[in-house]
């Protein structure tokens, strides 16, 4: 009788290189082998974990290995999970050995575990003899595949004691392999539902609710841009959401960024949904992922919340996908694969039929763009829950200040003032500080003039060392100027002071004041983000000073005061996406201030009252920036209005990675039709992790353009015998640095 299976598997392995290897299967693990299970290999010296992508019985003509061990039971990509790793290894120009890899369970989802299989004594022992009952129905579940003992256990009565009789007698094989655990974990056990009334909808979320609750009951691919203002209940809208796939036996995957997944923000869903809910998190410990894991997988969990790499949680019946702050940065993979998790998402819900809602009160250009051409149905909740007024937003003009006190000032006497009030009063108050501040940029004092690169729209970034001010983009340097280029004066200044020299200034100030500090420094520690801003929602603390990790989701209702330190730091960044991000955050920023019943107040300190960012974020204008900010994207030629790449070569030694960079600047020259090619510039940051980096940035007329391009300057990495990781290809970059 012929082995059933087949003999030889392709296999996607974690290397750069961009196809498949097929390697043999040994007769006993033939039956076993599925798609979508991993292997463990040789490749060259080394062995690795691949994913088998086919299964098949043609003799290959090169002379192929044999697989060490099969790792699973049962596929841990299955075919959808399988189909959109292939579609992201195309569409981000990354091997898909290596895309597949981060989308498997970490090891921490998956242990040992030893399963049981028959062997060539056992199958014939198992069709000729008349066995006892219990011993029959156990072979006869291993005919169909390797099983554990605890599933073994669970199905036959005294299953361990034969396993033992059974492997004495030599009729079955035990083999260590990895299976998701089922260790029930009781820690993170969710609170239990509580009573808290669900509100009624108003007009506008009551709109939302029903179209997208149609779009689930028609069973068909469907977009929303759920465009709400800060507290407008867009996770209300979520919550029915997902109640209504719920009720049509399908799942939900809803994505926060990785700031937002707060005890807090996931209770709301556990009070909704209990048992049903499933975190995914990074910051878990590996028992608790491997439990969330499994439960998603096994539906006994059919919400699954998590940050990006939930974009690859293993959903069945998936109805609903949720994407919320969609224009957040961190969804954003900033290694190899860089697949932007919101897109990854989009493509998920397509080849699944079902509902996607893009939810923001600030959506990205590019998404508000698909709204606009008709992609993407836009729902919007203009008005924040029990017409609760926005916040009234003041700028404070910094030149002004310094012209009048003649003091460098981190704190204008307007913020001073307020702060002060909001102490008497026992109010709480957030400051805001864009960015850690690593880079530096140059300002001047008197007429706000910011240093710009003569060919982009992008600010200059000061390079100490070498004197010199360079753009980022192209490359373009100047000297340092000794006065003002525009106003002659010399007050002139490098900014990008961080949140720690705040702080300090703050507790000088303010002696008597409890100050906090939340950043990605301060916020090391595990759990140190959480009980810090428990803390502060209790009214153990005054003022928190924070980068943008304080701006987004978390609602303290006692929170009366927003100061932004600097909105030019966001501003000055030598990125073309500087003033959406600004924009971005100065309006989310704003709208934590006023939650409660109390009118807020928003105080921006800038050097550039004019800019539009700012201007517009303080009358919380988003629609007067998508216009001003869509006419400079189509007029510069980016993002909706071209396809961009980034791509990066790097080596430890400063001399190859120029000559790597000019070998690449010679073929781009002259550029495919369809393309425009900026640089190679130094990367803004030159030395990064002991590598000399420097970029081309390739902006295409059309995504297939971009694509042949970037695929050409792989095959010409590889011809040139590169090292495997010295080019490195960003496409949809959102940072450049
Ligand atoms: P957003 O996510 O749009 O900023 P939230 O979802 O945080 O807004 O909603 C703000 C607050 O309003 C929350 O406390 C929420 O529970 C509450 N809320 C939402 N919808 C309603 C409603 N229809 N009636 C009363 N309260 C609501
Ligand atoms: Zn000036
Ligand atoms: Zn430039």
């Amino acid at each position: 009788m012929p082995e059933e299976g087949f003999r030889y598997g392709d296999v996607a392995l974690p290397v750069p290189v961009d196809r498949p290897f097929t390697y043999e299967f040994p007769s006993n693990l033939q039956p076993h082998a599925r798609v979508g299970c991993r292997v463990w290999v040789p490749f060259g010296k080394r062995r690795l974990t691949g994913v088998v992508l086919r299964l098949h019985n043609e003799t290959p003509e090169q002379e192929t290995r044999e697989v060490l061990r099969l790792l699973d039971a049962e596929p841990v990509l299955d075919s959808e999970l399988l189909k959109l790793g292939q579609w992201i290894a195309e569409y981000y120009c990354a091997p898909l050995g290596e895309v597949l890899k981060s989308m498997l369970p970490l090891s921490g989802e998956l242990r040992q575990t030893t399963v049981y299989s028959l062997t060539e004594k056992g199958l014939d022992a198992a069709r000729q003899l008349i066995l006892d009952a219990p011993v029959a129905s156990l072979l006869q579940l291993l005919e169909e595949r390797p099983r554990s003992a605890a599933y073994l256990a669970r199905k036959v009565e005294g299953a361990r004691t034969l396993l033992r009789d059974l492997l004495k007698n030599g009729w079955l094989s035990a083999e260590e392999t990895q299976q998701s655990r089922t260790r029930r974990i009781t820690e993170s056990q969710p609170p239990a539902k509580s009573q808290r009334p669900i509100p009624i909808l108003n007009a506008d979320q009551q709109t939302a609710v029903t179209a997208i609750r149609d779009a689930l009951h028609a069973d068909q691919f469907q977009t929303f841009l759920l465009q709400g203002v800060t507290g407008s209940g867009k996770t209300e809208v979520y919550l029915r959401a997902i109640e209504a796939a719920l009720a049509l036996e399908k799942s939900a995957l809803l994505l926060v960024p990785e700031i937002a997944l707060t005890p807090a923000m996931a209770g709301q869903f556990f009070e909704r949904f209990g048992e049903q809910v499933a975190i995914l998190h990074s910051a878990f410990g590996d028992a608790e992922r491997a439990e969330q894991w499994r439960r998603v997988r096994s539906g006994s969990a059919r919400v699954a919340i998590g940050t990006r790499s939930g974009v690859f949680a293993p959903i069945q019946n998936l109805g609903l996908v949720v994407i919320d702050e969609e224009h957040d940065g961190s969804y954003k993979q900033q290694e190899a694969p860089r697949y932007h998790a919101r897109d990854v998402a989009l493509m998920r819900a397509k080849e699944a039929g079902a509902a996607a809602v893009l939810g923001s009160a600030t959506p990205a250009v590019e998404t508000r763009y698909n709204a606009e051409q008709g992609k993407y149905r836009l729902l919007l909740l203009p008005q924040r829950i029990a017409q609760r007024p926005l916040p009234e937003v003041q700028i404070v003009d910094m030149r002004m200040e310094f012209l009048e006190t003649k003091r460098q000032t981190i704190f204008s006497r307007k913020l001073i003032e307020e702060i002060e009030r909001r102490l008497a009063q026992r109010e709480q108050t957030m400051l805001l500080l864009n960015r850690r501040g690593f880079s530096s940029f140059m300002v001047c004092r008197s007429c706000g003039e910011r240093l710009l690169c003569a060919n982009c729209s992008v600010v200059l970034t000061h390079h100490r060392r070498d004197r010199r001010m360079l753009c980022h983009y192209c490359g373009y340097a100047e000297k340092i100027p000794e006065e003002c280029p525009k106003c002659g004066s010399d007050y002139i200044q490098f900014l990008g002071s961080g949140s720690e020299r705040v702080e300090e200034t703050l507790q000088e100030q303010f002696p008597s004041a409890r100050v906090a500090r939340l950043d990605r420094d301060s916020a090391r520690g595990k759990g140190t983000f959480a009980r810090i801003l428990e803390s502060f929602r209790e009214g153990e603390i005054d003022i928190l000073v924070g980068t943008q990790m304080i701006a987004k989701g978390h609602d303290v209702p006692n929170v009366t005061l927003v100061g932004v330190v600097l909105a030019d730091i966001g501003l000055s960044l030598p990125d073309f996406r500087a003033a959406e991000r600004s924009f971005e955050l100065l309006t989310q920023a704003a709208g934590r201030a006023g939650r409660g019943d109390t009118l807020g107040r928003v105080l921006v300190q800038t050097f550039n009252p004019d800019h539009y960012a700012v201007r517009f974020a303080a009358q919380q204008d988003y629609d007067g920036f998508y216009q001003k900010e869509i006419e400079f994207r189509k007029w510069l030629r980016y993002p909706p209005f071209a396809a961009l790449a980034n791509v990066l070569v790097r080596a430890e030694r400063q001399e190859q990675a120029l000559r790597m960079a000019s070998a690449l600047g010679v073929f781009l020259n002259p550029p495919p039709v369809g393309v425009r090619v900026m640089g190679p510039a130094e990367a803004p940051v030159l030395r990064l992790k002991k590598e000399f980096r420097y970029q081309i940035l390739l902006k295409a007329a059309s995504r297939a353009v971009l694509r042949r391009i970037v695929n050409d300057l792989r095959a010409f990495a590889d011809k040139e015998k590169w090292n495997a990781t010295a080019l490195a290809i960003d496409v949809d970059p959102i940072s450049f640095l």
